[in-house]
C-alpha cells in the first residue's frame, strides 16, 4: 500500500485537479493506495475568516460562506457537464451544515468552534475531487477522516491516539481495498471520542499522510508539490536554490522543526520509526525524481537556510534581581504551554531568559501580561531568524550583511542568529 498527499496549490481550481486525475493515471499502477487532501487553494484561511467573523464580529459570515460556496460550486461547473451529477447535492448538504454551525452565537471556545468551521475545506475538497475522479474512472472510494484519525480534544493542535487510530483504520480500510484499489480521505482533520472534530495544525495534511502510513504500514508516502522536490532553500527568499536528491530522516526533522516549511515537522518522526521512505516530488512534472528522505548516514553537502520573518524575542528578568532558576523556567514553560505558544530558540543568562517566538500578536499580548506579575518582560518586534544547517563562515557573513545580529547561537552542523535589519534604526 502506498499513500499520496495532494495539498492546496494541487487542488487550487479545476484544471489542477483534472491534473490530479493526470497524475494518478500517470504513476499508479496497480497498487492500493491511499489519497490524502488538502482544502482546495486558500479554503482554510478563508474559513479562518468566516470563524473570526462569527466569533470575533470581524466582518460579515453570510457574505464569507457565499463566497467559498462560489468558489467551489464554480470548480464543480467546470469540471461536471450537468449540476444533476450527486455532487451538487452533496455540497448543498455540507453547505447547510456550515451555516447550522455559524447560525447562533458561538456557545464553545474559540478553538473548538474553529475546528468545527475549519474541517469543513478538506471534507469539500475531498467530495469533489473524489467525484471528479470517479467520472474520469479513476475509481476510488471516499471516506471521512474524523471517524478514524483519533485525537484527544485540545483544538486545533490535537494529539493523536495512535493505537485507536491504527485499529480503527485497519478495521475500516483495509477491507475496503478488496472492492477499490484507490481511497481518498481528508488531511488535517481529525475526531475525538465524543464525535467533536479536531485539527493537527496548520499545514497538518501531510501529518494525515505520515499517521496513515505508519497505521497501515505503507511502502512509501509520496508528497506532491510544486517544486521538483526538497529545496535547500525557500524560494521565495533566495535565488539560486538547489534540489536535494536525498535527505536522511535525520537531517529532515532538523529543518522541518527549525522551521523549513516544504513538510510538516510532525511527518517524519512516525516513517522514521518504521523506515517508510518519503519521497516529495513535483505534479507538474510527475516523472521526474524528486527528493527521497530515507533512513541514510549522508549528511548534506550544502547548507540549508531556514529563514522566518515576524519574529519577537522576548526577556524576562525576575523582578527581585533573583538569578533565573530552574522554578522560574519551569514555571515560564508552563505559561507558554498554557498560551500555545512555541518557542523557535531560546537562551539563558544568569538574570534574563530570552526567546524568540512567531509573533502572534493576540497569544504574545496573553503571554506577556500573565508573565509580566512575576518578570521584568522587554521585547523587540519585526525580527528575522536565520538558521543555517551545515553552515559555513562565509555563508554566515553574506547573510548578515546590513542586519544587526540580537543573538546567536552555533553547534557543530547548525547556527541560528536572531537578526534585525539596520535600516530604520
Ligand atoms: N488545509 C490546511 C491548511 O491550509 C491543512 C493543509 O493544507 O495541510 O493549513
Amino acid at each position: 500500500m502506498q499513500v499520496f498527499k495532494f495539498g492546496g496549490a494541487s487542488v487550487k481550481d479545476s484544471e489542477a485537479v483534472i491534473n490530479v486525475a493526470k497524475v494518478l493515471k500517470q504513476v499508479h499502477k496497480d497498487s492500493k493506495l491511499c489519497v490524502v487532501i488538502s482544502a482546495m487553494g486558500k479554503t482554510t484561511n478563508a474559513l479562518e475568516e468566516l470563524t473570526n467573523a462569527f466569533f470575533y464580529h470581524t466582518g460579515n459570515p453570510s457574505l464569507i460562506l457565499d463566497g467559498i460556496k462560489k468558489f467551489h460550486f464554480d470548480i464543480c461547473n467546470q469540471l461536471f457537464s450537468s449540476t444533476t451529477h450527486p455532487i451538487y447535492q452533496d455540497l448543498e448538504n455540507t453547505f447547510v451544515e456550515l451555516h447550522w454551525s455559524i447560525e447562533d452565537e458561538p456557545t464553545h471556545s474559540y478553538d473548538f468552534e474553529y475546528d468545527q468551521i475549519i474541517s469543513i475545506g478538506e471534507v469539500l475538497s475531498t467530495k469533489i475531487v473524489s467525484a471528479y475522479l470517479n467520472s474520469v474512472n479513476v475509481n476510488n472510494t471516499w471516506i471521512d477522516a474524523r471517524g478514524l484519525i483519533q485525537t484527544d480534544n485540545t483544538y486545533r493542535d490535537a494529539i493523536v491516539d495512535f493505537d485507536l487510530t491504527e485499529s480503527l483504520l485497519k478495521k475500516s480500510v483495509t477491507p475496503l481495498f478488496n472492492q477499490t484499489p484507490i481511497i481518498i480521505t481528508q488531511g488535517f482533520i481529525g475526531g475525538t471520542s465524543e464525535n467533536f472534530t479536531t485539527t493537527l495544525g496548520r499545514e497538518g495534511s501531510d501529518y494525515t499522510a505520515s499517521i496513515i502510513a505508519y497505521c497501515l504500514n505503507a511502502e512509501s508516502v509520496t508528497i506532491w508539490k510544486d517544486v521538483p522536490g526538497v529545496l535547500n532553500a525557500d524560494p521565495k527568499w533566495f535565488n539560486h536554490t538547489k534540489k536535494i536528491d536525498e535527505l536522511s530522516y535525520q537531517d529532515a526533522i532538523e529543518l522541518t522543526y527549525y522551521g523549513a516549511t516544504v513538510i510538516h515537522p510532525k511527518t517524519i518522526k512516525p516513517l522514521q520509526n518504521k523506515n517508510i521512505p518519503l519521497y516529495v516530488k513535483s505534479f507538474l512534472k510527475p516523472e521526474q525524481e524528486g527528493t527521497v528522505i530515507k533512513n541514510s548516514e549522508t549528511r548534506l553537502n550544502i547548507p540549508s537556510y531556514i529563514f522566518k520573518i515576524n519574529q519577537v524575542l522576548i526577556s524576562f528578568q525576575p523582578k527581585d534581581f533573583s538569578f533565573i532558576a530552574e522554578n522560574n523556567l519551569s514555571y515560564i514553560f508552563e505559561v507558554f504551554s498554557k498560551h500555545h505558544v512555541k518557542i523557535n530558540l531560546m537562551q539563558l543568562s544568569a538574570i534574563s531568559f530570552s526567546v524568540c517566538c512567531d509573533h502572534d500578536q493576540t497569544k504574545i499580548n496573553s503571554l506577556v501580561e500573565e508573565l509580566q506579575t512575576a518578570f521584568k518582560v522587554l521585547y523587540n518586534t519585526n525580527l528575522e531568524l536565520m538558521t543555517v544547517r551545515y553552515y559555513t563562515v562565509d555563508t554566515i557573513s553574506s547573510l548578515t550583511k546590513n542586519k544587526i545580529i540580537l543573538l546567536e547561537q552555533r553547534s557543530r552542523f547548525t547556527v541560528q542568529m536572531v537578526l534585525q535589519n539596520e535600516v530604520g534604526l
